[in-house]
């Protein structure tokens, strides 16, 4: 539950205050409450805790202190009313989508989502009675006229990964709102830091945690942001029920790292556009996708929408798959892994990697070449960042 009194306070100051609740001993940093069970002062108390009539723990699959201070506080930074936090962004998508779906029910979602979003819709929800369309993110038409009486969500994810094209998050929440359907958007490479999703009409926020919220590459989680009304009565019970709980440990890790992620959010987007713009000159590099960028296609709408271009920036190279592998198997300096979101510069190949499962006609309707390679530009030097590729390119 998001303390209002919140909102006066600027993004920075919430992820520094927002959701700790001192305990008798005072302690100045969040605390750690690693513990599995609660007692209770009588069996009429526990009785009454249980059947939900008294607030209070009874057991940490759904209540812990901790992992509550990381939710109020994330929730306090996206301007939402409720947060539930989960064991993986994956398991973020897939308890948003058991808690309001059954069987019968549409989905319309973008095409450029994260890999495993396509496969768990495709093959998983299908299983249950639940279709999908999928479009692409920038064909507004597509959405419109995808939507249909039984379409219970709109699902996308902006700037997309690896291509960072952007969906016009109120424009769809609009469609979305005059069917009676939600809007989830997935914005796990902006952050409530560089983008806030609920404020521009979203009704649900998804956070793969284990990216920018936790900086540092260490632990894996995830959070769902919207209306207290809709979290508590339709996906909060899937969480009890389903158990796909976050740690206490993780909770904590999360804490920290949302105490300096404006400043990274900032860094990052600084030293991904420096490198987006000397990628964009050099010959050997074919075409460059970073929203901060003038010849991005949609660079107008990710200025209104975005505060800065973000960390990923993707860029196409000659020779395709063959030419791709060469430059990431010659750098030194960055780390050959898909993970993104880390103060440690990433490169990876999408194409075989976090695409890998995707058909090959799915992967060309996405627009992900052999040829592409993604960075997720990290917080050393730039120019060490550049000159590393420049020698695996040499
Ligand atoms: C990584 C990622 C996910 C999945 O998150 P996990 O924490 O790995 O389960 C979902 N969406 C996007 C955009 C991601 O980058």
């Amino acid at each position: 539950m998001t303390d209002w009194e919140w909102q006066q306070y600027a993004i920075e100051t919430q992820a520094i205050r927002a959701g700790q609740r001192r305990t008798p001993e005072l302690e100045h940093s969040d605390p750690i409450f690693a513990t599995s069970s609660y007692v209770f002062d009588s069996a009429a108390d526990a009785a009454a805790r249980f059947s939900g009539k008294v607030p209070g723990n009874i057991y940490s699959r759904f209540t812990n202190p901790t992992v509550r201070a990381f939710e109020d506080r994330l929730a306090a930074m996206e301007n939402g009313e409720r947060c539930i936090a989960v064991a993986s962004g994956m398991a973020a998508i897939a308890t948003t989508a058991f808690g309001l779906l059954k069987a019968g029910d549409h989905v319309v979602c973008s095409r450029s989502v994260f890999g495993n979003t396509v496969l768990l819709f495709q093959n998983y929800l299908a299983k249950f009675g639940v279709t999908t369309t999928f479009v692409d993110m920038s064909d507004y038409e597509a959405w419109e006229s995808a939507i249909r009486p039984e379409t219970r969500f709109l699902f996308l994810e902006t700037p997309s990964n690896p291509l960072t094209e952007i969906a016009d998050i109120h424009r769809i929440s609009t469609m979305a709102g005059e069917n009676g359907s939600l809007l989830v958007v997935d914005n796990c490479f902006c952050t409530p830091a560089l983008q806030k999703p609920l404020d521009l009409g979203a009704d649900i926020v998804i956070h793969s945690a284990t990216k920018y919220l936790d900086g540092q590459g260490r632990c894996v989680g995830g959070a769902i942001v919207g209306r207290q009304e809709l979290l508590d009565k339709e996906i909060y019970p899937f969480l009890r029920t389903g158990g796909p709980s976050m740690s206490p440990f993780n909770a904590w890790v999360f804490l920290k790292g949302l105490e300096t992620l404006s400043m990274r959010m900032r860094a990052h987007s600084e030293n991904a556009l420096s490198l987006a713009e000397w990628l964009e000159s050099q010959p050997w590099v074919k075409r460059v996708y970073y929203p901060g960028l003038p010849s991005h296609p949609q660079h107008d709408l990710a200025v209104r929408q975005q505060a800065a271009g973000g960390g990923i920036v993707s860029f196409e190279v000659e020779g395709g798959r063959d030419g791709a592998w060469k430059l990431i198997d010659s750098t030194r300096l960055l780390s050959i892994t898909a993970n993104l979101g880390d103060v440690k510069t990433t490169i990876t190949h999408p194409a075989t990697t976090t695409h890998g499962r995707l058909s090959e006609s799915e992967r060309a309707a996405a627009g992900i070449s052999e040829g592409l390679v993604r960075i997720a530009v990290g917080l050393e030097d730039v120019e060490d960042i550049r000159r590393d590729l420049l020698r695996a390119f040499a």
